[in-house]
């Protein structure tokens, strides 16, 4: 939760290294239908706020689309088959065809390179982006180049047809698919969009394929979750006796279809619900007994569910540690451990918002929670400060409704970690803030610190930590 820290560190960086401030510069690539563009050159590629910059002259020298720059405006035009964009430095309007758009980042100057957003100027011409981040490869498809998908394991059903990638209508309003999870025989897949998911269940060998139709892929899904060349990916799934694996796709891109394939080790029922109004969270839930019953989701049982939130996650790693050790680590391991505790309790249901090493939006994590209308949310942090010295525990609250929660944890944690109190605490948290039900936010230690670290990292204090978490949520839900 250190965000000034970050800053500072990334404000460091750029100092540092004056000529090219990004780390992801050196070593990004381009892809163009599956050819390497970018071979033997270094091309500044850019990830701002999740969305790719690239280098205007890649945009003409490699997709041949005309480029115009005018200095005296800051001003880039490009134009194909008779359709002009003008874009302009550092403004987040543009225009298409003398029709304004909005753009989420504007074109930016380095030293004598303009860059400008690969997505915007790629779907207005009709290819296809995406972006690996943990190769950090940007992915173009043109229209009408074939790409193979949704057959790569034979057994989703299309036969491996070719597909022929149309062009992007951005008034079509494609539903963007912005990651997934599989925790609790749940998978949950954040979407924004329309698009209404169709179950269709498959036998020889057993599957659930969901099918979302007019929908696609988000540059969000790639930074989380595995996404090859054919927008092809999987998600392991351990520890689930029913489920061997998640596989997704592009299935189709005429029309668009995202398929996931839930892969069961036999038949099994399931409920699917869909909540949320902006962003929205859809779960597909194996724990059903029948596939209209809906006694068993989370919570409708009489059991008490409790939303664990592990904070921060993949690239976003949060504090990092006085030796290095990443805070989203500690975070996911704290988590685990009190949900296997908490599986022993009769009465309480669980729920995690991630239970591997998976971003999630702060909006997602809280749309989780209230789409499910939990009864406790407890976020799990590791603090971080600029000050080596600064050391202890403390528990955060944003609504008056989640102090008390707040009151019973922190006695709890502060006797478990042994670190001095640093007391309870209001804190205008997003995930404690837009929650609706008593939640709160434990910084369990100081990763800056040198001894917190050391103990937040041991497996006797986590242990102690789970316990501790449990307690808390016992004493305040009233079980015995
Ligand atoms: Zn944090």
């Amino acid at each position: 939760m250190k965000k000034f820290s970050l800053m500072l560190l990334l404000l460091l960086f750029v100092l540092v290294l004056p000529e090219h401030g990004h780390a992801a510069a050196a070593n990004s690539k381009i892809y163009l239908d599956g050819k390497e563009i970018t071979a033997g050159q270094k091309v500044p590629v850019e990830n701002v706020n999740d969305t790719i910059m690239v280098p205007l002259r890649l945009i003409s020298e490699s997709l041949g689309y005309t480029v115009g720059w005018d200095q005296k405006s800051k001003t880039v035009t490009i134009e194909q088959q008779g359709k002009v964009i003008k874009l302009i430095v550092n403004q987040k309007t543009a225009s298409v065809d003398d029709k304004t758009v909005q753009l989420t980042t504007a074109p930016v100057l380095r030293s004598d390179t303009t860059l400008v957003p690969i997505r915007f100027i790629s779907e207005q011409f009709g290819l296809t982006v995406t972006w690996d981040n943990a190769k950090k490869i940007v992915y173009l498809i043109t229209p009408g180049s074939s790409n193979e998908n949704g057959s790569s394991n034979g057994n989703s059903g299309n036969g491996g047809s070719e597909v022929v990638v149309p062009p992007v209508d951005p008034t079509k309003n494609l539903t963007m698919i912005n990651g997934l999870s599989f925790s609790e025989n749940r998978l949950s897949i954040a979407m924004e969009g329309n698009s209404e998911p169709k179950v269709s269940v498959m036998t020889g060998p057993d599957r659930l394929v969901i099918d979302f139709p007019n929908a696609t892929f988000s540059d969000l899904f790639g930074t989380g979750q595995v996404l090859d060349p054919d927008l092809n990916g999987k998600l392991e799934v351990k520890d689930y006796p029913d489920v061997s694996g998640v596989r997704y796709s592009l299935y189709s891109s005429n029309p668009y279809t995202v398929r996931f394939v839930i892969d069961l080790n036999y038949p099994k029922n399931y409920n699917i619900s869909v909540s949320g109004t902006d962003s929205k969270l859809v779960i597909i839930d194996l724990n059903a007994e029948s596939t209209d019953d809906t006694s068993t989701q989370p919570g409708n049982d009489g059991k008490k569910l409790v939303v664990l939130d592990a904070g921060h996650g993949a690239k976003d790693s949060g504090a990092v540690g006085v030796t290095g050790k990443y805070e989203k680590n500690f975070n996911l391991a704290i988590v685990l451990k009190t949900a296997a505790l908490l599986k022993k309790e009769s009465n309480i249901d669980v729920v995690l918002t991630r239970s591997d090493d998976t971003f999630l939006e702060l909006k997602d994590r809280a749309a989780m929670a209230n789409n499910l209308k939990a009864d406790l949310f407890i976020s799990v942090h590791a603090n971080s400060s600029a000050s080596s010295a600064a050391s202890g525990t403390e528990t955060y609250y944003q609504r008056e409704a989640s102090k008390a929660l707040a009151k019973v944890m922190h006695k709890y944690l502060v006797e478990a970690t042994g670190l001095s109190d640093r007391s309870v605490r209001y804190g205008n948290f997003h995930v404690i803030r837009e929650t609706k039900m008593p939640a709160v936010l434990l910084e369990v230690g100081y990763l800056s610190n040198k001894k917190d670290e050391t103990l937040l990292f041991t497996e006797a204090l986590q242990n102690k930590v789970a316990a501790s978490i449990v307690s808390g949520i016992k004493e305040y839900l009233g079980i015995k």
